[in-house]
C-alpha cells in the first residue's frame, strides 16, 4: 500500500536525523501524481533554528521546488504528530492530507493540546490519518531519548 511506503520514507528520514544527533522525526511530501517531492528530518541543532522541524523543512523544500507558496493537493507524511507550529504551517500550505505515526502527548498540536485544525481560526483543514507505522516511529524516539539519559 502506498501510504505505508511513504511512511517508510519518512521513517528513514527520522533514522537519519537520529544519526545526526537530532530528535528523530522525519517527513515526506507527496505530489498528487504520487511522486515524493521533498523529504526532511529535524535539523534544529545543526541549523541553530528552533523552527527547523522535519515538516517545516519539507514544506519549504517542496514550495521552493514548485515555485509556489501553496501545496494544494499535496500530502504530508510525518513520523510524529505535528506540533502546533507545524500544524499551522500545514494549514497555511494547504496540504490536502496529513498522515502521521506516533501521537505526541508532550508536544502534539493536532489530536491533543491546542488541536490546531479544530480551531475556528484555522482556515484550511487537511484530512488527518493517524497511527500509520506508529510503533517504529515511537521506538525511534524512545531509543533516542533513552540513549541521552
Ligand atoms: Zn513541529
Amino acid at each position: 500500500m502506498q501510504f505505508k511506503s511513504h511512511m517508510q520514507a519518512a521513517l528513514a528520514e527520522a533514522e537519519a536525523a537520529a544519526a545526526r544527533g537530532e530528535v528523530p522525526v522525519g517527513a515526506v511530501i507527496v505530489a498528487p501524481s504520487g511522486a515524493v517531492v521533498a523529504r526532511a528530518g529535524n535539523r534544529t541543532r545543526e541549523l541553530n533554528d528552533p523552527t527547523a522541524h522535519a515538516e517545516i523543512l519539507a514544506i519549504r523544500a517542496a514550495c521552493a521546488a514548485l515555485g509556489s507558496e501553496r501545496l494544494v493537493g499535496y500530502d504530508l507524511y510525518v513520523t510524529l504528530e505535528p506540533c502546533p507550529m507545524c500544524a499551522a504551517a500545514l494549514s497555511n500550505a494547504r496540504i490536502a492530507r496529513l498522515y502521521y505515526g506516533a501521537g505526541d502527548p508532550k508536544s502534539g498540536g493536532v489530536a491533543q493540546g491546542p488541536r490546531i485544525f479544530a480551531h475556528p481560526q484555522c482556515h484550511h483543514v487537511p484530512e488527518v490519518y493517524d497511527g500509520i507505522a506508529a510503533d517504529p516511529a515511537e521506538k525511534l524516539l524512545k531509543d533516542f531519548f533513552a540513549a541521552r539519559r
